[in-house]
């Protein structure tokens, strides 16, 4: 399985968009997905890689079509520890120092290569649409509830590595939603380190009922930590927004000329 380079967020370190950009994300309403377990994470698999193209990725040429998608989350829920919640959870980016409890990654191939073990060496290869999760008690939110229930319904059944299933998803619950966003250009942490990754993380956080979550605690078994990797420093890479970030206490928040527009259709 494929990984990539988590970094540290600063709000203070982010500058804004130089150009106006519209990302064009084009669904089917409910393509279908073979879920399975890789490790103790869940992966998610179209059917139809054509259902689901992005175009206008944040200095990415052409169309990207979906791989697939995964759920990063911490060690604080199951084994010894469920239901305890920190303020580090198993986000695997921070912003401002803030973990969230879990990140979703829709992972998208660069369509004029081949496959992911192609993408993955090429500098414009992949482009990694990010969600924060969020626990709650419970939800209002009709996004929050039918991704909840989702997990709910699909995750226990996979618990056993070699069961499969294949379900409609309405990817609606992920990507009809807010368009800030922050960018930056990563890279993967496998060998050679490919510097092929443009991360898209929004600012917006998907949330998911307690109930919901500990499913995920049910794939790991006792005295397991999470499948999320420890935040990285920043280094040098420049972090971009569409929108203006929240001033910090210590620094001059950056001035926002121009924002990308994220259309759905
Ligand atoms: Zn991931």
């Amino acid at each position: 399985m494929w990984s990539a380079t988590p970094s540290r967020t600063q709000t203070h370190q982010a500058t804004t968009m130089a150009t106006l950009v519209t990302i064009w994300i084009r669904k089917t309403l409910m393509p279908t997905f073979c879920i399975h377990l890789v490790g103790h994470a869940p992966e998610f698999i179209p059917l139809r890689e054509d259902d689901l193209v992005v175009s206008n990725v944040p200095y990415r040429l052409g169309d990207y079509r979906l791989q697939g998608f995964h759920i990063h989350y911490g060690g604080d829920i199951g084994g010894e520890n469920a239901g305890v919640r920190t303020s580090h959870g198993g986000s695997e980016h921070a912003v401002n120092g803030v973990r969230f409890d879990g990140e979703l990654h829709v992972v998208l191939i660069n369509r004029k290569y081949q496959d992911i073990r192609d993408a993955e060496t090429r500098t414009d290869g992949l482009v990694v649409l990010v969600f924060f999760i969020k626990t709650a008690p419970s939800t209002t939110d009709p996004r929050a509830a039918e991704f909840s229930q989702f997990l709910e319904t699909n995750i226990p059944v996979i618990a056993n590595h070699d069961v499969n299933v294949s379900v409609a998803i309405n990817l609606g619950m992920f990507l009809d939603r807010q368009c800030d966003f922050y960018t930056y250009a990563g890279s993967l942490t496998t060998p050679l380190c490919h510097e092929s990754v443009r991360w898209v993380i929004f600012e917006e956080p998907l949330t998911v009922t307690e109930t919901a979550w500990q499913t995920l605690a049910g794939l790991q078994g006792h005295g397991a930590h999470g499948n999320c990797r420890g935040i990285q420093p920043l280094n040098d890479r420049l972090i971009k927004a569409n929108f203006q970030p929240q001033r910090t206490t210590t620094t001059q928040a950056p001035v926002r000329e121009r924002y990308f527009v994220i259309l759905t259709y």
